[in-house]
């Protein structure tokens, strides 16, 4: 029995990840540093959630005031995991950078500092009182959060991407479970390669396919902006309401909008107002918007991204509900689930 299990830790496998998004990404790249021959399925879709986000990572949840999830261990992992990702697909895609959040009235500004008060969130925000850039309007006061940044997601899919098609692993197409690709007695079969496992990381189009149907999506769309302004930008996000993200010396992204009652890729004109609204009530000076993109996040009803062997078909996955924090998530994630079958790495 010991030996049976030792092989099957230890067993390098050849695997098929379905859907390159985020997680998608993530995870095979994971089981590729495990040593696993993967093979990527994505039917390739113009607008996806990996695609629209702004790729904003951050330990507190600002609008609410709460420390995220698990920060202690999430914010431990993820630093590690892409600086190591960027060695191998050799780009620089992630982007530690200060975040000031501003309050809106004093009522904020007195909740921000009892919270930064506390010996427990201490470590993730402190008041701040050094300058701030002519272009930022700020009335009441002002707090650093700590550990903040941004993935640049669509350099990093794109270079990733260029990664699996150069080695012959990068499929285009949108396959059906148990049409295309087959269970058989030890594995699936897919386009005559067999493969000993297959996780779906579908994101939010999971919910059109029948095999996970029973999971308790609610997918929650969201809308955001590019900026171009007429001034050199500082290297730090500011958080008001929305957030403004540096992406270049005079470009920005300006989000997000969280609604529930339409999931599509639609830009909605009421969104781009509350957005500019909302920017124009900190940011001084012209700017003009140069895109406008929506989009919808995977995400269940608890709140939290899940895993799960599908429960007829053996070493079949789903990997799904990163949320608005997939950056953070989605190596932790991904981790836990191959632990759960590997064992530790
Ligand atoms: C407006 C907005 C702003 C956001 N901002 C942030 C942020 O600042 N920070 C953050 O951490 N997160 C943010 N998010 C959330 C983040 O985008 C998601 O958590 C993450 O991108 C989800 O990745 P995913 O791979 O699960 O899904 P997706 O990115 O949707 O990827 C799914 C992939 O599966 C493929 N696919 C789908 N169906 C099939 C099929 N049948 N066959 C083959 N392939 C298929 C698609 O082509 C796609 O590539 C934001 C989301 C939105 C909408």
């Amino acid at each position: 029995m010991l030996h049976v299990l030792f092989l099957h830790t230890y067993m390098k496998e050849k695997v098929l990840v379905v859907g390159q998004g985020l997680t998608g990404s993530v995870l095979a790249l994971q089981l590729r540093e495990r040593g696993h021959q993967v093979w990527i399925v994505d039917e390739d879709r113009e607008y996806t959630s990996s695609k629209v986000a702004a790729g904003l990572f951050n330990p507190l949840v600002v609008g609410r005031l709460k420390i995220t999830w698990n920060a202690e261990e999430l914010f431990a992992h993820f630093n590690d995991f892409y600086t190591k990702i960027e060695k191998i697909l050799d780009t620089s895609f992630f982007h530690p950078m200060p975040l000031l959040h501003l309050c809106k009235d004093i009522e904020e500004q007195n909740d921000w500092d009892v919270l930064a008060g506390t010996d427990k969130t201490a470590k993730w925000a402190e008041p701040y009182f050094g300058a701030i850039p002519s272009y930022i309007h700020s009335t009441f006061g002002c707090f650093l959060v700590k550990k903040t940044g941004w993935v640049d997601l669509l350099l990093f899919l794109g270079k990733f991407k260029n990664l699996m098609i150069s080695e012959s692993r990068y499929i285009v197409d949108s396959p059906m479970i148990g049409k295309d690709i087959t269970s058989e007695n030890d594995g699936f079969l897919y386009r005559n390669m067999k493969f000993d496992r297959v996780f779906l990381c579908r994101g939010e189009f999971e919910r059109e396919q029948p095999d996970f149907a029973h999971l308790p999506y609610n997918p929650v769309k969201g809308q955001l902006f590019n900026i171009e302004t007429d001034f050199d930008l500082e290297p730090t996000i500011f958080h008001k309401q929305v957030f403004m993200l540096p992406t270049g010396k005079r470009t920005a992204i300006v989000g997000s909008t969280y609604t529930w009652n339409k999931m599509d890729y639609e830009v909605e004109s009421k969104d781009t107002e509350f957005l500019k609204e909302r920017l124009d009530d900190f940011l001084l000076g012209n700017y003009k918007i140069t895109q406008v993109k929506a989009g919808v996040r995977p995400a269940f009803h608890y709140g939290r991204p899940m895993f799960a062997e599908h429960k007829e078909i053996k070493e079949l996955y789903v990997l799904n509900g990163m949320g608005s924090k997939g950056v953070t998530l989605a190596p932790y994630f991904a981790e836990q689930l191959l632990n759960s079958i590997y064992g530790r790495n």
